[in-house]
């Protein structure tokens, strides 16, 4: 048997992780030396970090190297903060010490990497990434490790930036993303390259092609989202509106088409919600709850339909209100497709109790009977606001082209929250009237950015993302320009 020319001389999970899903073939082969030597005499000494960080990946990549001639990798990382070097944190209590100290400040994370042939280095790279810690509560911080637990400690900056809780604790990163992970696997891959080591074995990837299904298609804003997505993440491919005719033929046509094309996934809107269920081989735990689907997933093992609905409407709620927001009842307008989503949604953000109110009254029943809901008439949806903390719009009423929402707001409590998932336009006559009464309002953006995020995960995220694919201001600017553009604001 061959062996892989290329060894990780390093234990670490995250590195081997890194490289693993960059398509490079290794084996791992721990160095043990001792790293306490080299940093207290480099105290002694008084040389600087970078040149400690430098000497911890020599040392370890030449302790494996010595003993074997093929092409080995060696790296360290060192957190410099207010000039002093941090070793991980040893128990929680230090993890959230270390954090309050860090809130509101910036640091370095210095990143060594080396690479050995035949016993020899011939390669050095050093990746400087700084990192500004957001200003933070004691309670913020004990919120967020009571959250993600012990594993932080197998980090140095008590935070782990690649999963969601992590990078939601900084205001600003700038730098190589994975050096601040913890290898700089890009000038790596480059000087593999050059050097020849990499042949077959490391093979780029095909382009990432996915979608969303609907008729009409052309007016969708996702494209926008995914495309920004994939461009800040520097992933190779293209997120497309495809219009398909009404139908279950016409869509199960077009969804085996695209399957033979390559593309990875596509998201599903008006007309072809049900068709996608019926397509589907596999349902996940959400659209079964929901009962739809606004996700296709393809794969070898078969086509996985998914709805990510609930969880848009939950984190674009969240992302907009404090976090000690009283959530406990909420009247829902509307029984349609998306009311479906968001009462999934509110029950994941804690609401005890939800009540409906649809114009047809059957289908809030019906609404009703599924999820263990209560239901109002239409005509007394304005006294049923009087003890509510969170108003959602889910009808089309308020769209551009339709009827405003009749609806009386005085009876509603000051501080609760209106949220019209209507985006076009962002500021309809509910919002606009919520406003002036002084509530904290959330317009339909914030769903429809938010739900576009598992599917953005799911089918560009197949390599790791070299930034968090965020709802930020960046995105929200470039989708209000975007309706600016086209008169829909
Ligand atoms: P849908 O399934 O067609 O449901 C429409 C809802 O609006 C039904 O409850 C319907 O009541 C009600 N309605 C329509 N005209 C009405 C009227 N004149 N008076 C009273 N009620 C009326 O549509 P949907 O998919 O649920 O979408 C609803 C809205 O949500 C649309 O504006 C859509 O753009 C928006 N949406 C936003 C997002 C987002 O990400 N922000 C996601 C999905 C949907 P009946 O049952 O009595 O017909």
């Amino acid at each position: 048997m061959q062996h892989s020319p290329l060894i990780l001389a390093s234990g670490s999970a995250i590195r081997a992780s890194i490289m693993k899903r960059h398509g490079l073939d290794f084996r791992i082969i721990k160095p043990g030396v001792d790293e306490s030597e080299i940093k207290e005499k480099a105290e002694r000494e008084g040389g600087d970090l970078e040149a400690t960080a430098m000497q911890l990946a020599e040392a370890k990549c030449l302790a494996v190297a010595k003993a074997h001639g093929d092409f080995v990798v060696g790296s360290d990382q060192i957190m410099e903060f207010e000039g002093r070097a941090f070793d991980k944190p040893r128990d929680m209590t230090e993890a959230g010490e270390r954090l309050l100290a860090m809130q509101g400040k910036t640091h370095s994370l210095i990143n060594a990497t080396v690479l050995a042939r035949g016993g020899e280095i011939i390669w050095r790279n050093l990746e400087r990434p700084r990192l500004t810690v957001r200003a933070m509560t004691a309670g913020e911080i004990d919120d967020y490790l009571a959250r993600v637990g012990p594993e932080v400690l197998s980090s140095v900056g008590a935070y782990q930036v690649e999963t969601p809780e992590g990078a939601a604790l900084f205001e600003r990163i700038s730098g190589d993303w994975f050096a601040v992970q913890g290898l700089a696997i890009y000038p790596l891959l480059e000087k593999l390259r050059k050097e020849g080591a990499l042949g077959e074995r490391w093979v780029n990837p095909a382009p990432v092609q996915a979608g969303v299904i609907g008729m009409p298609a052309a007016h969708s804003l996702s494209p926008f989202i995914h495309n920004e997505w994939a461009s800040r993440c520097h992933v190779v491919g293209e997120y497309r509106a495809i219009e398909v005719a009404p139908g279950y033929d016409a869509f199960a046509a077009a969804m085996d088409k695209l399957r033979a094309d390559g593309f990875a996934g596509v998201n599903v809107t008006i007309p072809h919600k049900e068709n996608a269920l019926s397509y589907a081989d596999k349902l996940s735990d959400a659209a079964k709850e929901i009962g739809a689907a606004n996700m296709l997933t393809f794969s070898e093992e078969g086509v996985v339909a998914d709805n990510s609905d609930a969880r848009g409407f939950h984190d674009g709620l969240m992302q907009a209100i404090d976090k000690n927001s009283n959530l406990d009842k909420a009247l829902v307008l509307g029984a349609g497709g998306a009311a479906r989503g968001v009462i999934a949604g509110l029950r994941l953000a804690g609401c005890q109790s939800i009540l409906i109110a649809n114009r047809t009254r059957e289908k809030a029943e019906r609404l009703a009977n599924e999820f263990g809901l209560n239901v109002t008439d239409w005509e007394e949806r304005s006294a049923a606001l009087c003890d509510c903390n969170l108003l959602v719009n889910t009808t089309s009423l308020g769209m551009s082209g339709q009827a405003p929402l009749d609806i009386d707001l005085s009876a509603l409590p000051a501080g609760a929250i209106v949220y019209d998932i209507v985006y076009t336009p962002l500021e309809t006559p509910l919002i606009k009237a919520s406003i002036a009464r002084g509530h904290r309002t959330i317009n339909g953006l914030e769903m429809l950015m938010h739900q576009a995020a598992p599917g953005f995960r799911q089918w560009f995220g197949k390599r790791p993302f070299p930034v968090f694919p965020r709802v930020d201001d960046d995105l929200r600017d470039l989708l209000i320009s975007e309706l600016k553009k086209r008169g829909t604001l």
